[in-house]
Order: structure tokens, then sequence, then C-alpha cells
């Protein structure tokens, strides 16, 4: 199973970090060695100092797939989850100035929290998800979906030109503003609209 993660997908997170907005999706992968185990704390490890949140709305991939129309990507996933893409952007931000990949950055062990799913069919307009992290119970990221460069169909007609779609594939759809460093102690709760989909501790 891979993690399909997008960059650069939200105006005010593009603003947050310096990027140019991009004619093209920032795509990246994550291994599977990065999904952090469910009930397990994060542990912030010894290679960052800043290590951030990215809380991103998740799409998990149902059916086998490549070269997919976004009129039909809607028939390759059922469910619609949250989860967090951590990052070391201390690492990454010496990677990209090397012009170097990222996956030390991104996709080391425990990288990617995966929450509970809904069923797409408790959405009426898969476009106008509210979606929030809280840190230490207070709102430290909050946005819709209908703030994405592109959208959950147009990203599934992209990365499914480059990259065959597997079942239980997970595409992280990108993070809106309000990134930020995690420290120990901390607590991470995702939600989409009123509903609590994670609750992580970090150590
Ligand atoms: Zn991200």
């Amino acid at each position: 199973m891979k993690l399909i993660c997008i960059g650069r997908n939200y105006t005010d997170h593009i603003k947050e970090l310096e990027n140019e907005k991009p004619t093209d999706p920032v795509v990246f992968i994550k291994a599977d060695n990065a999904v952090l185990l469910k009930k397990q704390p994060f542990f912030i490890p010894d290679f960052s100092n800043d290590v951030h949140h990215e809380v991103e709305v998740l799409i998990k991939i149902t059916k086998l797939g490549k070269h997919i129309d976004k009129k039909f990507a809607h028939r390759y996933y059922n469910e619609i989850g949250l989860g967090i893409d951590f990052t070391a952007r201390d690492l990454q931000k010496q990677l990209k100035e090397k012009g170097l990949p990222w996956e030390k950055a991104k996709s080391f062990d425990g990288a990617a929290v995966i929450g509970n799913w809904l069923p797409k069919s408790d959405f009426e307009d898969l476009n106008a998800i509210n979606f929030s992290l809280k840190k230490n119970n207070e709102v430290v990221q909050s946005a819709n979906t209908n703030l994405m460069l592109w959208k959950i169909d147009e990203l599934i007609e992209y990365v499914s030109k480059y990259f065959t779609l597997k079942i239980g594939d997970v595409i992280f759809t990108g993070t809106p503003a309000g990134v930020g460093k995690v420290v120990a102690n901390d607590k991470l709760t995702g939600y989409i609209e009123d509903k609590e989909l994670f609750s992580i501790n970090i150590k």
C-alpha cells in the first residue's frame, strides 16, 4: 500500500511557505512504514527539531485503476477520512535547497496519521467538507475542501496518469494554512464537520 500525497493544494498554505503557485499538483509518495499504528503516540524523531502537523482530507482507493478520467473517479473510492502528513520541516528545507528528494522528511516511521473513515454517502458535496485540527484543544487548522486548487476527482485523474492506484492506497489531498510545530505532550485531534476522527499524543 502506498500513500500518494499532494503538496500545495491550498493557496493560503502556499503563501505561508512562500512557495510559487504550481501549474501542476505537487505529488510525492510516503511508503507504508510511515503509517502510524492505531492508538499509538507519535514520537518526534531525533533527526528533527521542527516537525510540523499538516491536517489533510484522505481518500481510500477501493478499486484498481490507471488513467482514470475525472468523470469516473468517484467509482474508485467509497470513504473519506482525515489524517496528518507529519513533516520534518527543517530536514525538508535542507533537502529542497539541495534539490534532493523529500522522503527522509516525509516518509519516516509514524509520519502518516490515518484516522477513522466516513462513508462518502454521508456528504452531500465532497467539495464542501469542513475539516479542522485542534492542538491542545485549540483550533490550529481549519478549512473547507472547496478551497482546494485541485478537487478530489481531479487529483485522482492526475495521479493515476503516473501511478496505478491499488486497493487500499490512500491519497492525502494537501494541507491548508496553519501548519505548525509539535512538541512533546501536545495532543492533536482531527475533525470532519463535528466528528472526531483521530486523537494523537505527541511524545
Ligand atoms: Zn502535506
